[in-house]
């Protein structure tokens, strides 16, 4: 993930440096989006989504054979989401759905209290619903209701709107983004192969599009005075690279994809195992939607009739 991103002065300071030409920040985002009155929660235009449909199509023509697809609510199951060990990870991006309980007379009271220009919220009662913080949670307990996972292991297709609380003025760090990922669940050889050949496709994907990028080796922003602990073990253990490309800045580049080996935490978790007991490994590849569109539109410019044939062909507009 790109931190310290820069604020857009700053950006478009940065932009009108940069060597190659691409438009101001502050054009990009009155032409994609229209505000919605809180940060990194945009309304998007037509002309954005008709990218973001074309980069979904172009990653469903790369869908691993055998892949089996499934598309999620941005809601899922807290306590599923629990389970997952989401919240010694995250928890400060967590969000949860609350709603008013009891009675029609309960409900009245609570709205009554709004009325008068008092807190309605303080009636509110934590629901069994979260906003799904990534596409690929869901999938762990699907495959593992299916009893011993096979010998050739599975490949998942997923994708979902996601929620994590991180508000943010800066276009790549939205509150709610939309995620496609492949899913690999089987042994380790198996899913560190997986990822070696999507870092290798994923690479080819972007000179496809025209992006220039680069692949690095990753950590999360684990919460907490532990957090900098898990990262640097994760990094030491080479769990997480991303895909970055300069959509906001040359020199803090943003991370449009991830290539994740989780090694057997959701096997353990979820009791996914083999015939013979032994937990499976898990790892996925994720594609940042509405990252990888705004990446296109700040390298190609905001004319779709203008990018390269090349590019327009690839993705069909
Ligand atoms: P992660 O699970 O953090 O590796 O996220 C997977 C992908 O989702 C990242 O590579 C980004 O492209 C995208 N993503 C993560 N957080 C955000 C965000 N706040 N805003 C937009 N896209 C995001
Ligand atoms: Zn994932």
């Amino acid at each position: 993930m790109a931190k310290g991103a820069l604020q857009p002065a700053q950006a478009s300071r940065l932009n009108a440096g940069r060597t190659r030409v691409g438009p101001d920040l502050e054009t990009v985002k009155a032409t994609l989006f229209r505000s919605m009155g809180i940060d990194g929660v945009y309304a998007r235009t037509g002309l954005y989504e008709d990218v973001v449909q074309a980069l979904d199509r172009y990653i469903t023509s790369k869908r691993p054979n055998g892949a089996e697809a499934f598309r999620f609510p941005p809601v899922m199951s807290r306590s599923m989401l629990e389970k997952s060990g989401y919240l010694k990870s995250f928890p400060n991006l967590l969000g949860c759905m609350c709603c008013l309980p009891g009675s029609e007379a309960d409900v009245r009271l609570a709205i009554e209290r709004f009325e008068q220009g008092g807190d309605w919220t303080k009636a509110l009662e934590t629901g069994d619903l979260v906003l799904t913080p990534a596409s690929c949670y869901p999938i762990y307990p699907i495959a593992a209701e299916r009893g011993p996972v096979p010998g050739k292991g599975y490949v998942f297709d997923v994708g979902c709107d996601c929620f994590r609380r991180e508000p943010s003025t800066d276009l790549d760090r939205l509150q709610s983004f939309r995620m496609r990922e492949f899913v690999r669940i089987g042994s380790a050889e198996q899913i560190l192969q997986f990822r070696a050949d999507w870092i290798d496709r994923a690479r080819d994907m972007a000179v496809a599009l025209g992006l220039p990028h680069q692949i690095d080796l990753a950590s999360d922003p684990f919460f907490g005075r532990t957090g900098p602990l898990l990262a640097m073990s994760q990094r030491e253990q080479a769990l997480k690279f991303e895909l970055l490309i300069p959509v906001i800045s040359e020199t803090k580049p943003t991370a449009c994809m991830s290539f994740n080996y989780h090694q057997s935490h959701f096997g353990e978790t979820w009791d996914l195992r083999d015939a013979c007991g032994t937990p499976a490994h898990t790892g996925c590849v994720a594609f940042g939607m509405d990252r990888l569109a705004l990446a296109i539109f700040v390298t190609h410019g905001l004319e779709t009739d203008d990018w390269p044939m090349a590019i327009r062909d690839v993705l069909g507009l």
